[in-house]
């Protein structure tokens, strides 16, 4: 594992995580909704986190044993990493039906949207004469449009055939909130509303429902059931609600990211810098160069956007380019200086809501950008 001076020497940059903070996400969001079993949503990588550091942590000191992935090569990755018995792993993507017989091997539950989709798979085990079971979750389309059943007739027709095939079993059911972050009840209701009305009657145990998504367990425990929840962004201690809706729970943010200064030199009056040369300076400044661009992740648009150096914050100057950026400098300060883009410094703070917040955008899609030129390190704190 790499240390973070090392990492900060060799590549001048570090993403750095804190199980202590991943742990404490996982404990209060769950105790605040009063889940009895989290599913860990831990695609992309964990959410840029990095998957198998959080469903190792989690399990290793919360015994959590149900994770969920978006596709089949995330699922395999995981599954390596975490052969137990009782490690369940959920794809949550649309998948292609055909590749059944890998899921049945490595021991994947696909999310299944419909009685053709079930129906393809077992066609796939029946020509590969795969022996075992596919686990699969059904899902209710409420309002998200992406797959599930959308009548209780179709659900009807896709758990009894499950139950009647015995290359088949049922893990789960459920359904995906569109609005659960935003003040928008009304349309939250009528997906809730919808999913009761097409699983009720079915016989379906309540302990394989899974609705909760982090605005459902942070914003509507009192609504929705919340025996299983299944979440991520709560994990990784941001606030899916920006600043829309306070959060009801004290969450740790579990990443940072810092970086060095490489360069420093002064940038005389009138003299430009970077792509387009957008930016001039007033009047002789210091300036410094960090090995940080959009190869990284840290996109085009937060050029403009403020760092911390020694608890004061800068602002990167002129465009960020693919492989480095140049900030501001109050004063002259050493070469290897620590630079804070997301995280604390002294006083200051910049969380990952601001940065999103900066460039129009959501934590999730920040987060996930962030590339492997970036080392992970783990933290103490
Ligand atoms: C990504 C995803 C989640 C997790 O959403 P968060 O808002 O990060 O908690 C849950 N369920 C499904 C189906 C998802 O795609």
């Amino acid at each position: 594992m790499t240390d973070q001076n090392e990492a900060l020497r060799r590549r001048g940059l570090a993403f750095l995580r804190s199980k202590k903070a991943l742990i404490h996400n996982a404990k209060v969001t769950m105790a605040y909704a009063g889940a009895k079993r989290l599913i860990a949503v831990i695609k992309a990588n964990g959410y840029g986190h990095g998957d198998v550091w959080v469903a190792r942590t989690l399990y290793d000191n919360l015994h959590v044993h149900d994770f969920a992935v978006a596709t089949l090569a995330e699922g395999e990755r995981v599954r390596q990493a975490m052969p137990e018995e009782e490690v369940q792993i959920v794809l949550l993507g649309v998948q292609p039906a055909e590749f059944a017989p890998e899921m049945v091997a490595q021991r994947l539950a696909p999310v299944a949207g419909s009685l053709d989709w079930l129906l393809r798979a077992v066609a796939a085990l029946t020509q590969s004469d795969t022996n075992g079971v596919l686990s699969v979750h059904l899902a209710v389309d409420t309002g998200m449009g992406r797959l599930g059943a959308k009548s209780q007739e179709e659900l009807a027709a896709m758990v009894d055939f499950v139950r009647t095939c015995p290359k088949l079993s049922l893990a789960g059911v459920m359904t995906h909130f569109a609005t659960a972050d935003e003040d928008n009840p009304g349309y939250y209701c009528q997906q809730l509303a919808d999913f009761m009305k097409m699983v009720t009657g079915l016989g379906i145990e309540k302990d394989k429902w899974h609705l909760a998504n982090s605005g459902s367990a942070l914003f509507h425990r009192d609504d929705v059931p919340t025996d299983n929840i299944r979440v991520g962004s709560v994990l990784y201690g941001y606030n899916p609600a920006m600043q829309d809706r306070a959060l009801p729970v004290e969450l740790k943010p579990v990443a940072s990211l810092v970086g060095r200064l490489w360069g420093v030199h002064l940038l005389k009056k009138g003299e430009s810098l970077s792509y387009g040369a957008t930016y001039t300076a007033k009047k002789d400044q210091w300036v410094g160069t960090i090995p940080i661009g959009y190869a990284d992740g840290l996109k085009r648009v937060l050029s403009g956007m403020s760092v911390l150096v020694n608890g004061k914050r800068e602002k990167i100057l002129g465009r960020i380019t693919m492989d480095q950026i140049v900030i501001s400098l109050s004063e002259r300060v050493p070469i290897n200086t620590q630079v804070t883009f997301i995280g604390r410094d002294g006083e200051e703070e910049i969380t990952i809501e601001e940065m999103a917040d900066f460039g129009h955008t959501i934590p999730h899609e920040l987060l996930t950008g962030f590339s492997d030129r970036i080392p992970r390190v783990d933290v103490a704190e």
